[in-house]
């Protein structure tokens, strides 16, 4: 059940556009974990269970910033081996839950550190017992970008039968664009590939890594893309409500950083064909910030300006 998406044109969000211009969103809520990551997931999983690094006995154990955790307790519940998942104490309450309803267990790292802290610690629990575990490293991973290159990519390849001429993909592990990037290029050379980082060390679109302030991940490599975008917090909550009134489509932060960048980047053009991936769907955000405090601080500040 993990790929085969929808790869949605976008129409509300886009009459501004010169006519020739399409773009087009590749709806990855739709995997059965609910985000892009089951692909990386069940690909390191699969290679681990062939090179042999995963064996019955050993615990699943990685940090993640929320999705890949999800995909991995639901691949590990699949399979019967149980996981261990370090993540920052302030991720959504809604993925802890699924998280834990799957029964993997969580180790909260500390928030103020952020998915860095969850690396450091999950890595000083690995390294105090390594024979335990089987740890996917999905930032150092190669398998992570492979998933990409061997579904994703080609399923846009595909879809939009070689016509793509853009693709933009948002980092976290980089492994989405890395690895969708490096299909693309190898079918038509000239497509252009685009990260999206947000714009801002301290900003609030979970899921997505500023790199300059962050641990690079190793599987990250420039030399993958033509260019990147950076994408401010607000430009991203702003079109999340958008894509919801205006595509009836509901989705997560980093979507919203992701088509603020294609539409960005389409804007330029006369004609094109631009795809965009949307990690994920945003029922799993309604707690948090986008929904209940950010939104709710603009609409006072708007009404008290109308008054
Ligand atoms: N958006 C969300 C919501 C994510 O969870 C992730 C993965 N951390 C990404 C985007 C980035 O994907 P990738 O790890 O492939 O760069």
């Amino acid at each position: 059940m993990i790929g085969d998406t929808p790869l949605l044109q976008l129409r509300g969000v886009t009459p501004h556009l010169a006519g020739g211009v399409e773009v087009y969103a590749k709806v990855e809520g739709f995997n059965p974990g609910g985000s892009v990551k089951d692909r990386p997931a069940w690909n390191m999983v699969r290679r681990g269970l062939e090179d042999g690094h995963l064996r019955p006995g050993k615990t699943i154990l990685d940090s993640t910033s929320g999705n890949t955790g999800i995909a991995l307790a639901m691949i590990g519940a699949a399979l019967g081996y149980p996981v261990k998942l370090v993540i920052p104490a302030n991720a959504s309450r809604e993925r802890l839950r699924v998280i834990a309803a799957y029964g993997a267990e969580i180790v909260e790292s500390d928030p103020m550190e952020g998915s860095d802290g969850s690396i450091v610690l999950a890595k000083k629990m690995f390294d105090a017992d390594p024979d335990a575990y089987f740890k996917p490293d999905q930032y150092y991973n190669p398998a992570n970008p492979e998933a990409h290159f061997l579904t994703t990519g080609p399923e846009i390849w595909e879809q939009t039968a070689g016509r793509v001429s853009h693709f933009l993909a948002t980092i976290g592990t980089s492994g989405t664009v890395m690895g969708c990037g490096r299909y693309l290029r190898s079918r038509k050379p000239e497509v252009e590939i685009i990260a999206v980082e947000p714009d801002d060390a301290f900003h609030g679109i979970e899921g997505l890594k500023h790199m300059g302030s962050s641990i690079v991940p190793g599987i990250y490599d420039e030399s993958g893309f033509d260019r990147k975008v950076g994408v401010a917090t607000d430009a991203a909550y702003e079109m999340v409500y958008e894509l919801a009134a205006k595509e009836g489509l509901l989705v997560g932060q980093s979507s919203g950083a992701a088509v603020v960048a294609a539409l960005e980047v389409a804007a330029e053009l006369q004609s094109g064909c631009v795809v965009v991936v949307l990690p994920d769907f945003g029922d799993r955000y309604l707690s948090t910030n986008l929904w209940t405090g950010w939104r709710d601080r603009h609409e006072l500040a708007a009404a008290e300006e109308n008054q």
